[in-house]
């Protein structure tokens, strides 16, 4: 369709006119403009409404100043942000980074993908994510305290149960989330529902630590068993050693894979006889260590230095669980080299745009994030759910309804792929099954 491409080009374009620098937000607005060309034929309505440009636009941009003193007396600053992307689906959802890396394009990219992740979960939460250029590495707990609390003092007036719920992402975990809303319930009183991601005590929910990497896994195997294939035997890398990571780790051993090598920001652990999950767990949850300690209790482990996906040994599935743009295109090839017949992401936008080409290309199954890794935000809603009914869950109860959901967003987004005819692009089916969703909320609501 004629029109709808020039739209598609011309909403890109305006977009590099307004934020030329923001490479990270540009890269997934541009995955998911070049994937809803067929939506168009179906939905002409969408162009009359100018939805792709309203869709683009965060709601609300909340960027500030977070003051803090560290051990030794001295105050610093650092930079603050809450990205209110689109509340058509519900109130915004979405987690808090702490990184270094931090800026407005990366929280916007992650915020954009958030709406699409949200959606697919079919439950009713918006998109939004924040975060700050906060290094929680080497801080002690003090420091890691008055920062978050200081980060709150700001965010507390802008978040609510019904308006907007963070929750965890890189560097933010059961600590800081304790501390945030420490900080939360101190200003306004104890509304449980205003995080998700919260230590039991607090009101968290079992099996949400666990439900990024299980749903992960959950997601992956129905990919796999959909071709006749299993994680029986199959040797598996996943980058990474956080919260995702880990759990997916646990997973694919309970289905019968072996992962041979996971890793963190300095290097990588090999192992061909398989990652100890309990020991990797212990050094990066409870110790907070680099895991090249890893080889102090596991002689057979080999430590190196640089990229995980370089790794020269044979093994058949990709999780990467690290960060954005972790696999480039000569990484991807790697993979495939080495054997590699699916790639499923359990980071936010893991794989570049040549790499996705190259997955293409080698006709290996994909699954993007935004589907795969859609179990963590998933079991935040269930939380939620939880707090308001001022219940808790068993583990078993919990993991079931995870199980569904993915198994649900796995058969909505192969089914899309197939009824907009492109079936087998799961990149194409996750971007067209969120989209569509909300883009019909928002038309319903009006010009807002
Ligand atoms: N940060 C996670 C994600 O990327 C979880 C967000 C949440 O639980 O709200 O989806």
């Amino acid at each position: 369709m004629e029109e709808a491409r020039k739209y598609i080009e011309e909403t890109y374009s305006k977009l590099v006119k307004k934020d030329p620098d923001q490479t990270e937000f540009l890269q997934a607005v541009k995955e998911f403009l070049n994937s809803i060309e067929p939506v168009f034929t179906a939905h002409p309505e969408f162009i009359e409404q100018n939805i792709l440009e309203r869709i683009i636009e965060p709601e609300r941009i909340i960027q500030f100043r977070v003051p803090w003193t560290d051990d030794q007396g001295r105050v610093q600053v650092n930079r603050g942000f809450r990205v209110q992307f689109n509340s058509a689906n519900g109130p915004y959802k979405g987690g808090l980074r702490f990184h270094p890396s931090v800026n407005q394009s990366i929280i916007k990219f992650l915020g954009f993908e958030q709406i699409f992740k949200n959606s697919l979960t079919g439950l009713p939460i918006g998109g939004g994510k924040g975060g700050s250029d906060f290094d929680p590495k080497e801080k002690s707990d003090a420091e890691v305290m008055r920062f978050c609390q200081s980060f709150m003092t700001e965010l507390q007036r802008h978040i609510g149960p019904d308006l907007d719920i963070p929750a965890g992402d890189i560097g933010v975990g059961g600590r800081e989330i304790g501390y945030l809303y420490g900080q939360y319930k101190r200003i306004n009183g104890s509304q449980a529902g205003v995080l998700t991601g919260k230590p039991l005590m607090l009101g968290g929910s079992l099996a949400r630590t666990e439900a990024t990497g299980y749903g992960l896994v959950y997601f992956t195997d129905k990919m796999l068993q959909n071709e006749g294939k299993s994680f029986e035997n199959k040797k598996v890398i996943v980058s990474g050693s956080g919260n995702v990571a880990l759990y997916a780790i646990q997973k694919v051993h309970e289905l019968g894979g072996t992962v041979i090598a996971c890793s963190d920001s300095n290097g990588y652990i090999l192992d061909p006889a398989g990652i100890d999950y309990t020991t990797v767990k212990q050094l990066k949850e409870v110790e907070r260590k680099r895991i090249s300690e890893y080889v102090t209790t596991h002689p057979t482990a080999i430590y190196s230095e640089g990229n995980i996906w370089d790794i020269e040994e044979a093994y058949q599935i990709a999780l990467p669980c690290a960060t954005q743009n972790e696999v480039n295109k000569d990484l991807a090839k790697n993979m495939i080299a080495q054997g590699v017949i699916a790639v499923a992401e359990g980071a936010n936008m893991p794989s570049d745009l040549e790499a996705i080409e190259v997955y293409r290309q080698a006709g290996i199954l994909y699954a993007p994030g935004k589907a795969a890794n859609a179990g963590g935000v998933a079991v935040s809603a269930l939380e939620m759910s939880q707090n308001s009914q001022r219940l808790s869950w068993s583990f078993e109860e919990v993991d079931e309804k995870l199980t569904d959901i993915m198994e649900a967003i796995y058969t909505e987004v192969r089914d899309t792929a197939k009824l907009y005819q492109v079936e087998g692009d799961f990149v194409a089916g996750a971007n067209i099954a969120g989209f569509v969703k909300v883009a019909l909320s928002m038309i319903s609501q009006g010009i807002v």
